[in-house]
């Protein structure tokens, strides 16, 4: 049982149905307003489809409403669109309703475009769903207030780490072999398998290595010592998708760990990549605004830390009522960006006609979309 300071409301699911904001490129976003994924018992097939035909039904079942364009921002939509506002289309409304059956084929093949991993952000997300899972089983194990457990007999690094390497093995074979396109959500795919990207052995084995590197890495550090040992009772909900109000628009969030502090609170971002603190200390302050609406601890008091996994660098963000200030100004301004986009293209939907490809095309040569824009 877990002490939740934080409201934990809808968690990121694998699975077909309206888009969640993942908050770091895995991930995406839908409008709180929208209706429950079509996780529902899906009706029943007409009796003469086979097998096949059923579980792809399953696998997509019926659209459950129009296209809508209400807005949502999170720190990743804002940086879609500031990457490509034509990308950012595709991702959040050319998308839209790509996961159900009778969807038409381009919002099918966006759906499936915009789950799919790069190899970079794939390492990301094994480092990721590892730590969560390592966390996970300590607060299962230890009960709020009861400090006496041994994080070393819960936590074998050596596991953690084969275990990661038989994961990647499993998603790589799967991606490979294309499996995820049966079912986009849950079933990790690659860009480079989607596009037949030419990747060499030794490069593969490069990512295999950083994942298993950051996840030793992490779980030798200062910061898991002293997390692992701390009271999961302060502990907030980690990986848990939740959204708070910013002047009348949902923004969402998802902790990628974070916990009361006598003098406040802490939250945490690991990072797999190059070292760029300031290029995310907006995720930080975005974050301190989000504890703060579900705490009421003050903006000011919750302490940011960028823990670079690989390097063990950890880069510390304390919030002031300037940074807090310019953070909120950003925060508007993209929201301001995208809103006018809206009023260009729509209602009643969208047109992607209003957000324009980008003329750098090496940003399209990455790109998952880069098929649907002949690029
Ligand atoms: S392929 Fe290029 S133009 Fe198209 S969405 Fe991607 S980045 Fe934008």
């Amino acid at each position: 049982m877990r002490a939740l300071p934080l409201k934990a409301q809808e968690q990121p699911q694998r699975g077909g149905g309206p888009e969640i904001e993942d908050g770091r490129g895995h991930g995406e976003c839908h409008a709180p307003s929208l209706p429950a994924p079509p996780s529902e018992a899906p009706p029943a097939p007409p009796p003469l489809l086979d097998r096949r035909a059923r579980h792809a039904r399953f696998r997509y079942p019926p659209r459950v409403r129009a296209l809508e364009n209400r807005l949502t921002w999170s720190k990743s939509r804002g940086e879609t669109f500031d990457t490509c506002h034509r990308k950012y289309w595709w991702t959040y409304y050319g998308a839209w309703g790509g996961w159900a059956s009778d969807a038409p084929e381009e919002a099918r093949q966006a759906y499936m475009l915009k789950n799919l991993h790069s190899r970079w952000t794939w390492v990301g997300d094994v480092v990721h769903r590892t730590i969560a899972a390592v966390f996970t089983r300590l607060r299962d194990r230890r009960p709020s207030g009861q400090l006496d457990l041994d994080p070393d007999a819960v936590v074998d690094p050596e596991a953690e780490v084969e275990e990661v390497t038989r994961l990647m093995r499993r998603e790589f074979r799967g991606s490979k072999e294309g499996r995820y396109r049966a079912d986009p959500k849950r079933i990790t795919g690659l860009v480079e398998h989607e596009y037949a990207t030419p990747v060499a052995d030794a490069e593969w084995k490069e990512m295999n290595r950083r994942a298993v590197e950051g996840v030793r890495g992490f779980l030798a550090s200062k910061t898991f010592a002293e997390l692992s040992t701390s009271d999961p009772a302060t502990w907030f909900p980690f990986e848990q998708l939740d959204s708070f109000d910013f002047e009348g628009t949902s923004v969402w969030a998802a902790l990628d760990f974070g916990r009361r502090t006598p003098d406040g609170a802490e939250v945490y971002d690991w990072k797999t990549g190059e070292e760029r603190a300031e290029e995310n200390t907006l995720q930080l302050l975005c974050y301190a605004m989000f504890v703060e609406s579900k705490t009421g601890i003050p903006a000011e008091r919750v302490r940011g830390r960028l823990v670079y996994v690989n390097t063990g660098t950890v880069h510390e963000v304390v919030p002031t009522e300037s940074s807090l200030a310019g953070a909120r100004r950003r925060m508007r301004d993209s929201i301001a960006d995208m809103r006018r986009r809206l009023e260009i293209g729509g209602p009643p939907e969208p047109s992607k006609l209003a957000f324009p490809m980008t003329d750098d095309l090496a940003k399209c040569e990455t790109c998952p979309f880069r098929r649907l824009c002949a690029r």
